[in-house]
C-alpha cells in the first residue's frame, strides 16, 4: 500500500468507530492498541488523550521533536431523514467525484485527517522524519477540553503542528483567545393593567460570532435594545429573551408586554418606522429583518419597574457588540470583537451573555472589563467563564518558513499566512508550552459541522505530500 492509500485506510477505519464528542473512548483505545501492536510509546489519561511517540528515523536523531496533533471527537449533525446513530453505528462513507462523504451524516473530516495522517506516519518505516510526539485530544468541538486538561510536561517538542485547519494552501500562525461574559441585572416588578403585546424580531441571519463577525450583521438583541429605547415611555417589559448561544450572532429575540390601550398605535407607527431605519442600514447586509407586534388581550401583569426598564435599556444601549478592533499584522483580519449572543431571565434576573474574543490578551480583558464596568455601575454583576487563551502571531517561525518553503517547493505558489478569529488547540498549546513554534494546516473540506460535510480527495493527497515534505526537511529547522 502507498504512504497516501494508508492515510484514506486508517481514514476508513476510523470511520466505523463512533466518535462523536463525550463518546472517544473507543476510538482513543483503538489508537492505543495501534500503538501497542508497533511497540511504540503510548500514553492514554483519564479523559482518553493519546499522547504516541516514534523515535527519528536515521539520520534524523539531531532534529528536534516535531509534535502532531488533531483532535478525536467531531461533530455528530444529520439530516432530519437519516436515522443514523451516532453513538453505535459506523459512518456510511460514499466518494463522489473528488470528495469523500457521509450518508446523511457529518464525515468527521474534521478532524478525522489528521488522525489517519498520523497512524499513516506512525504505521510507515519508510518515511523520513524527526522524533515524532503525536497529540490526540478529545472534545475539541465541545470547549477544548482535552488539550486544556492534557498533561504536556514531558514532551520534548519544539515545533507544533496542529493539523486541523480546513483549507488547502492555508497555514494559520494565529488564532483569538476568549471567554464568555455574563452580565446580570437583577429584576424589580411591578403590576400594570392593559393590553398584552408580544414584540418578535426575527429573519436576521445569524452565523458565527467569531468567523463571521466582520460581516456586521444585525443581532437581535442589540435591536431590541434599540428598539425599546425608542418605545420605552410606551411599554412595559413583562419579559424579554433572544439568542440561542453566546457565540452565535443573536437570530431573534422577542418581548412580553404590556401597553396602555392609548398607547397601542404609536407603538405600531414606532416599530413600522424603526423596521425601516434597521433595514435601511443593513441593506446589502440583512435581507429579512422583520419586527412583529401582536395583541394578546387585556391582561394585569407583573412587569419591570421603573428602575429596572431604564437599566436594562442603558444596559443594551451601552454594551459595545461587533467587531472592536482589526488586526494590524494581517490585512482584514478582525482582532478583537464581542457578541451579545443571549438575552435570557433566570429567577427574576435578566443575563446578558457575550463572546468575548481577541489575539489580544490584554484587548480581551478591556472588552470584559467594559461589560463588568457597565453592569456594576448599574448595580448587577459580572460572571466570567469559559476562558480560552489566545495564540498570538510570532514576528519569527522556522516552522512557519519551512512549510511556505516546501509548500513553494512542490506548487511554485505561495502558500498563504492566515490567522483566524476563533480559539484554536493551537491556543491552549502555545499558552501551556511558550517556546514551541506552532503553525495550522491541513486539506480542504467543505461544510464542515454539517451533513454536507465532505472532504476533497486530491486535497488529501497534496496536503500529505506536504507534510511527508517538511518532516524531510526538518533538518533545515536546527
Ligand atoms: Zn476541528
Amino acid at each position: 500500500m502507498s504512504s497516501a492509500s494508508k492515510v484514506f485506510h486508517y481514514f476508513e477505519e476510523i470511520c466505523k468507530i463512533p466518535h462523536g464528542s463525550h463518546n472517544c473512548k473507543e476510538i482513543s483505545d483503538y489508537c492505543v492498541t495501534f500503538a501497542k501492536e508497533r511497540n511504540l510509546f503510548v500514553r492514554q489519561d483519564k479523559l482518553f488523550n493519546v499522547v504516541i511517540v516514534k523515535e527519528a528515523t536515521k539520520g534524523y536523531e539531531q532534529v528536534p521533536t516535531v509534535i502532531l496533533q488533531g483532535h478525536l471527537d467531531m461533530v455528530c449533525e444529520k439530516n432530519e431523514d437519516t436515522s443514523h446513530d451516532f453513538l453505535t453505528e459506523p459512518l456510511e462513507l460514499y466518494k463522489e467525484g473528488d470528495f469523500i462523504a457521509a450518508k446523511g451524516t457529518t464525515l468527521g473530516g474534521d478532524d478525522g485527517i489528521a488522525i489517519a495522517y498520523c497512524l499513516a506516519l506512525l504505521d510507515d518505516d519508510e518515511i523520513s522524519h524527526p522524533r515524532l510526539e503525536v497529540l490526540f485530544t478529545v472534545e475539541e468541538e465541545v470547549g477544548m477540553e482535552g488539550a486544556t486538561y492534557l498533561d504536556v510536561s514531558e514532551l520534548k517538542g519544539k515545533y507544533l503542528i496542529n493539523i486541523d485547519n480546513e483549507e488547502e494552501g492555508v497555514l494559520l500562525t494565529s488564532c483569538a483567545g476568549g471567554l464568555k461574559a455574563q452580565a446580570v441585572l437583577p429584576i424589580t416588578r411591578t403590576s400594570v393593567k392593559g393590553q398584552g403585546i408580544t414584540l418578535k424580531i426575527q429573519g436576521l441571519l445569524g452565523g458565527h460570532s467569531g468567523a463571521e463577525i466582520h460581516k456586521q450583521r444585525a443581532n437581535a438583541n442589540v435591536l431590541m435594545g434599540r428598539l425599546l429605547y425608542e418605545l420605552g415611555d410606551f411599554l412595559e417589559i413583562v419579559n424579554i429573551r433572544g439568542g440561542l448561544k453566546d457565540n452565535a450572532i443573536a437570530r431573534e429575540a422577542f418581548l412580553d408586554g404590556v401597553v396602555a390601550e392609548e398607547n397601542l398605535q404609536k407603538v405600531k407607527d414606532k416599530i413600522t418606522q424603526l423596521t425601516n431605519v434597521f433595514q435601511k442600514e443593513y441593506s446589502k447586509m440583512e435581507d429579512n429583518i422583520c419586527i412583529q407586534i401582536e395583541q394578546t388581550g387585556q391582561v394585569t401583569k407583573e412587569v419591570y419597574d421603573k428602575k429596572t426598564k431604564e437599566k436594562t435599556i442603558t444596559f443594551l444601549m451601552s454594551a459595545l457588540n461587533g467587531v472592536y478592533t482589526m488586526s494590524a499584522h494581517i490585512n482584514g483580519l478582525v482582532e478583537s470583537s464581542q457578541n451579545l449572543g443571549v438575552m435570557s431571565e433566570e429567577d427574576n434576573k435578566l443575563i446578558f451573555s457575550f463572546a468575548v474574543r481577541s489575539a489580544v490578551a490584554s484587548l480581551k480583558k478591556l472588552l470584559s472589563d467594559k461589560i463588568k464596568v457597565l453592569i456594576e455601575s448599574l448595580g448587577g454583576t459580572y460572571i466570567e467563564s469559559g476562558q480560552y487563551p489566545e495564540w498570538e502571531y510570532k514576528e519569527t517561525s522556522k516552522l512557519r518558513e519551512l512549510f511556505k518553503k516546501s509548500y513553494e517547493t512542490l506548487y511554485q505558489k505561495e502558500m498563504k499566512v492566515e490567522a483566524i478569529h476563533a480559539g484554536l488547540e493551537c491556543g491552549i498549546f502555545a499558552s501551556k508550552m511558550q517556546e514551541v513554534d506552532i503553525v495550522s494546516f491541513g486539506p480542504d473540506i467543505f461544510d464542515i459541522h454539517t451533513p454536507k460535510e465532505r472532504l476533497s480527495i486530491s486535497s488529501t493527497e497534496r496536503t500529505w505530500e506536504l507534510l511527508l515534505h517538511v518532516l524531510k526537511n526538518t533538518k533545515k529547522l536546527v
